[in-house]
């Protein structure tokens, strides 16, 4: 159990655990795109580790860029997403794949792919580490994911809680328990 600020969280997601579901997904993005050079764009602050990690496992030629979108404050989500930083590169006629740490209600989704429409990409595809399928609103396909996961609220390996959190190597679960005694 750790404690970031006023809530504790429980181990959920070993290392171990998370590094075979990044090499899965650098796999299987590999197998379909070995013989072009797509570019990977990930999305800031949340996904910079998967994205290292995912890198190192990609095997063949390729690019990176990134943009940084916020819309969580603390543990909720405010309903706004906002563009804090875009892609610099020239993206026309690019293969792009997101790459994001994790997909909860699909606003975040919705703004990237808004954001990149404007530019005649050849392709956009998605990959995220994570996926909340109980309740992502199902609006774009999720073309790759990593580990499907309940609900709840997470920390670790990049993902924040107040900003704390991201260095962590493995993935905690706000604790449910602790949260019922705080209301209690
Ligand atoms: P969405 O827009 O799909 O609701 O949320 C996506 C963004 O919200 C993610 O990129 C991430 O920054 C944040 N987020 C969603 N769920 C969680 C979570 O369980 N833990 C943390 N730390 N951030 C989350």
């Amino acid at each position: 159990m750790i404690q970031l600020h006023d809530k504790y969280f429980k181990p959920f997601l070993s290392e171990g655990q998370i590094q075979a579901a990044v090499k899965e997904v650098s796999r299987k993005v590999a197998a379909d795109y070995g013989e072009q050079t797509p570019i990977f764009v990930g999305v800031l602050n949340g996904s910079f580790m998967f994205v290292s990690d995912f890198l190192k496992a990609y095997p063949h030629p390729c690019e990176v860029s990134f943009v940084k979108l916020s819309s969580y404050h603390g543990l909720t989500s405010t309903g706004i997403v906002e563009t804090l930083l875009d892609v610099s590169e020239n993206i026309e006629g690019r293969s792009v794949i997101i790459l994001e740490d994790i997909i909860d209600t699909g606003r975040t989704l919705k703004k990237l792919v808004h954001l990149f429409s404007k530019s005649n990409v050849k392709e956009f595809k998605i990959a995220s580490l994570f996926y909340k399928s109980e309740i992502y609103n199902g609006e774009y396909a999720i073309d790759y994911w990593g580990i499907e996961i309940p609900d709840k609220f997470i920390v670790g390996y990049g993902l924040d809680y107040k900003e704390l959190g991201r260095n962590l190597k493995e993935v905690y679960q706000l604790n449910q328990k602790h949260m019922i005694n705080l209301v209690l």
